[in-house]
């Protein structure tokens, strides 16, 4: 489980970075999401500013 960065929306703002409490998103240019550090906690989705930048996806 992990919430995933689209490449062609995000913005590379930077707002998602500071509040995620596993420091998993890393914002160099876009946004990185560390998929052994997110606890898809989804915090970060309420702070992008652009619908659909991050997407919480499910596998399996
Ligand atoms: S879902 Fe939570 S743990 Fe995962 S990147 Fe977003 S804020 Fe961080
Ligand atoms: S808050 Fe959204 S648009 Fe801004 S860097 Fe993070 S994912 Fe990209």
């Amino acid at each position: 489980m992990s919430v995933k960065v689209n490449d062609n929306l995000c913005l590379g703002c930077g707002q998602c970075e500071p509040v995620c409490p596993e420091k998993a998103i890393m914002v160099w240019g876009i946004a990185r999401v560390n998929d052994k550090d997110c606890t898809e906690c989804l915090i970060c989705l309420g702070y992008c500013p652009v619908k659909g930048a991050l997407e919480e996806v499910r596998n399996g």
